[in-house]
């Protein structure tokens, strides 16, 4: 049997590596920082704003840029993941191996900067696993040309246009495309356009969702059809599960 997937398209951060590292607590913090000393917010008000501007707009950044703050995208992100203790994300052999069991394309899809996925990838060991990195820079190419900050807005997931751009750059049919993502708005957006999804880091299933997966080792158990062609071309390189 022919696999039905060609592609599997992967987030980066809470996705690749758990939630509970210490670093999205940290980013959250960084941004609150953020908005209270670039942007003049009180600091009462800023864990409110932060989860107003993410739910609204995909993304604090893209918020802060929609309301008219004049914010250079790389000033945003150095200080948002300048001071990170990326040592905190470990090497994680085990998905290195999975990876390199799969038999289809892999592509990093992610909102954050080619900076933050570079790093990332390399603490966890598996800079050399995808074809590519689509990241904030790919979705916004226009944004840096921008003279007023409201000008061109800010593409992220779980905007259509966003994910439409990351469909065309990695070239792919969506039909035949698997999209992994922990977050259930980015899962829905992706699922509206003809992705096939796995919710990754919950146990309950997304209604938007084809798949959950409490870690994105599970994969190898709950997504076996990742290894179909595999199978049927008399690779003995598949996952069964152990
Ligand atoms: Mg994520």
């Amino acid at each position: 049997m022919a696999s039905s997937l060609d592609c599997i398209l992967f987030d980066l951060d809470d996705t690749l590596y758990p939630f509970n590292t210490g670093i999205a607590d940290a980013v959250n913090k960084n941004i609150e920082d953020f908005l209270i000393q670039k942007c003049g917010i009180p600091e009462i008000k800023a864990p409110i704003l932060r989860k107003e501007l993410f739910e609204t707009y995909g993304g604090n950044l893209a918020g802060l840029r929609a309301l008219g703050h004049d914010i250079h995208p790389d000033d945003y992100h150095g200080f948002v993941h300048g001071k990170l203790a990326y040592e905190w994300i470990k090497p994680d052999f085990k998905l290195r191996q999975i990876l390199f069991t799969i038999p289809l394309r892999k592509i990093i899809y992610t909102n954050s900067d080619i900076k933050h996925a570079t790093k990332v990838l390399a603490r966890l060991g598996l800079e050399d696993c995808f074809e590519k990195i689509i990241c904030f820079e790919t979705m916004n190419p226009n944004l840096f040309k921008a003279t007023r900050s409201n000008e061109v807005p800010v593409l992220l997931k779980p905007s259509m246009d966003a994910i439409r751009i990351a469909l065309d750059v990695a070239n792919v049919d969506p039909r035949r495309t698997l999209f992994l993502d922990d977050n259930v708005s980015n899962i829905a957006a992706g699922k509206a356009l003809g992705l096939r999804t796995v919710l990754v880091g919950k146990s309950v299933k997304s209604t938007e969702a084809d798949y959950v997966v409490e870690t994105v080792h599970d994969l190898v158990q709950t997504v076996s059809e990742i290894w179909v062609s595999a199978e049927s071309n008399g690779d003995n390189e598949t996952m069964n599960g152990s």
